[in-house]
């Protein structure tokens, strides 16, 4: 399995992966010009996604929909009915939808994909773990708590996508109004880099190979502080994990695991 993260953060947020003939995409939080730029970049052409899954209705996660919708009609749009309506609300995008119930699985090419539901301030918000048989992508961002689907899905994962969200400390200090911080550290925010850390302390996930710090708030976090708090959570793994954190504003390396 082949994975390319073209950026992840409260700006915007898409990835693609890929197992044998089949590439799927999650979130379109990009304009469709700079995600096509991004993928372009990456070597990976939109048209050939077999789907398009959205984790919920921010702006972060599906703001390129209708533009990509035109340009891309071939690209099959996947999410759970809730999600989708919200996302037709906000964007106009009434067409191509194929909608699942969230915690049922489903192939999709080389790929069984299973959503589960995470708590998050958004219309039906879900993670997802993309498994080809010999691996699987754990996709989870946008949750303020780890609930027993996130926690299952993360102890199949050999390659995790996992939020880092922000440094508590950070956040207190930040200029940001109260409300708006109560909400990033609620139940329905964001994970914090010690709830991340915390969570695989908890999981132990025994198949993981890869694991990969995402949704890095600007203000209040910073690559060096949510890497420093997983180290010593994948040191008690008492075995070697790559470790990396996303960036906003450029693509990932290509990860193969
Ligand atoms: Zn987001
Ligand atoms: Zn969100």
């Amino acid at each position: 399995m082949r994975l390319r993260v073209f950026g992840s953060g409260s700006q915007g947020n898409s990835l693609a992966v890929r197992s044998g003939g089949t590439l799927l995409l999650v979130d379109c939080g990009f304009s469709c010009r700079e995600l096509e730029r991004r993928m372009a970049s990456c070597g990976v052409s939109p048209d050939d996604a077999a789907g398009l899954f959205f984790t919920h209705d921010h702006s972060d996660h599906c703001k390129g929909i209708a533009t990509f919708r035109k340009r891309h009609p071939c690209v099959p749009l996947y999410a759970n009915g809730n999600t989708a309506d919200a996302i037709a609300a906000l964007t106009g995008v009434d067409d191509g939808w194929n909608l699942f119930e969230t915690a049922e699985s489903f192939a999709v090419g080389d790929f069984t994909v299973t959503s589960f539901s995470i708590p998050h301030d958004a219309a039906d918000p879900v993670g997802y773990l993309f498994d080809d048989g010999d691996g699987a992508l754990f996709v989870g961002t946008d949750m303020g708590a780890a609930t027993f689907g996130v926690r299952d899905a993360l102890a199949r994962a050999t390659c995790a996508v996992l939020e880092s969200n922000h440094d508590p400390v950070l956040l207190r200090m930040s200029d940001r109004p109260a409300s708006l911080k109560q909400r990033i550290a609620g139940r329905c925010g964001h994970l914090s880099n010690g709830d991340a850390a915390e969570l695989v302390r908890e999981v132990r996930p025994s198949r993981l190979k890869t694991l990969l710090l995402a949704h890095l708030s600007r203000q209040c976090n910073a690559p060096y502080l949510a890497l420093e708090a997983m180290q010593p959570a994948l040191a008690e793994l008492g075995r070697p994990v790559t470790l990396a954190a996303l960036d906003q504003d450029s693509p990932s390396a290509l990860y193969e695991f």
